[in-house]
C-alpha cells in the first residue's frame, strides 16, 4: 500500500513542477488560468470543468463536450485581467453564440493589446450563481505565506471585509476565518437565502494553505471568485504568480 501512496505523491509533484518549470522556461511569472486550475485540482480544490481550445472549431467541439451553457475566456500570457480586455464571454447557450463570442474575444483582445500572444480560449462550464467568496495568498516579507478570505464583490472591494492568517492553518483556524468576516450572517443563511456549505469552504482554506506551503515558488494566489453552494463549491477563476 505504501508504494501506491508514494507513487501518487510523485505524480502530483511532477505535474506541478512541470507547470512551474515550463512557466520559468518561457520567462512567465503569471501562470495561465488552466495551469493554476490544474494545480488547484491536484490539491483537491474543485474547479469548473475546462478545455483549452486553439481554434474556433476546437472551441465548438469543447463546448459540445462540456455541455451548454459555457463560458469562453482568453488565454494569453500577456493578459492577466481577462474581463478588462473583453476576453470573457459568459452564458453561451449554443454553437452560434459560441462562434460569435470567439470572434468577439479575438477582436477585443487585439484592440486591448495588439502585441498580446494568444494561446487560445478556455472553454468552461458556466457555474450556477450563488454566494461568491475569494481566497487569496501572498508572501508577506515578515510572516511568510499568508492566507486571505472574504466575500466577493463589494464586500472585498469597498468594505474591505477580509481576514488573514499565516499559513499553515488547521481546521480550527479555517472555521474561525470564515466566522470572523462581518458578512458571515450571509453565509449562514439570510431570509430567503439558504445557508452555504461552510464545511467545503473550510476544506478549501485548508487545501489552499497546503498548496502554498508545499509550493514556495508561489508568490501570490488568487481564487476569485469561488462560488459556494448549499452543497459544495467551485473555483471559477484562479490566478497564480510565481516568485
Ligand atoms: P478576470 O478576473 O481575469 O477578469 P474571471 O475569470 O474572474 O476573469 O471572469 C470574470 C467574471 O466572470 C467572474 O468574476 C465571474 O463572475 C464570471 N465567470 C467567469 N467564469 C465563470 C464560469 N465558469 N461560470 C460562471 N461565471 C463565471
Ligand atoms: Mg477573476
Amino acid at each position: 500500500m505504501s508504494f501506491l501512496i508514494i507513487d501518487a505523491e510523485v505524480v502530483t509533484l511532477n505535474k506541478i513542477s512541470k507547470i512551474i518549470a515550463q512557466a520559468y522556461n518561457e520567462s512567465r511569472k503569471a501562470l495561465l488560468e488552466n495551469e493554476a486550475k490544474t494545480i488547484c485540482s491536484e490539491y483537491g480544490i474543485p474547479v469548473t470543468k475546462y478545455t483549452l481550445a486553439k481554434t474556433c472549431k476546437e472551441t465548438i467541439i469543447a463546448a459540445q463536450q462540456i455541455g451548454f451553457p459555457v463560458v469562453l475566456k482568453i488565454v494569453s500570457p500577456d493578459i492577466i485581467h481577462k474581463s478588462d480586455s473583453g476576453g470573457v464571454k459568459l452564458d453561451l447557450k449554443n454553437i452560434t453564440e459560441v462562434e460569435k463570442a470567439f470572434a468577439d474575444i479575438m477582436k477585443n483582445v487585439k484592440i486591448y493589446d495588439k502585441n498580446a500572444k494568444i494561446i487560445g480560449v478556455l472553454v468552461q462550464e458556466m457555474a450556477k450563481p450563488s454566494i461568491e467568496v475569494i481566497v487569496g495568498a501572498v508572501k508577506d516579507p515578515q510572516f511568510g505565506q499568508t492566507l486571505m478570505f472574504g466575500l466577493g464583490g463589494v464586500f472585498v472591494e469597498i468594505l474591505k471585509d477580509v481576514t488573514f492568517r499565516v499559513a499553515p492553518i488547521i481546521e480550527e483556524d479555517a472555521f474561525e476565518m470564515i466566522s470572523e468576516v462581518k458578512a458571515y450572517p450571509l453565509l449562514k443563511g439570510y431570509r430567503n437565502t439558504p445557508p452555504i456549505d461552510i464545511n467545503s469552504l473550510a476544506k478549501l482554506l485548508i487545501n489552499t494553505s497546503k498548496l502554498i506551503i508545499e509550493n514556495p515558488e508561489i508568490k501570490e494566489l488568487d481564487l476569485n471568485p469561488v462560488i459556494v453552494y448549499e452543497k459544495g463549491l467551485k473555483v471559477v477563476d484562479a490566478r497564480i504568480i510565481l516568485e
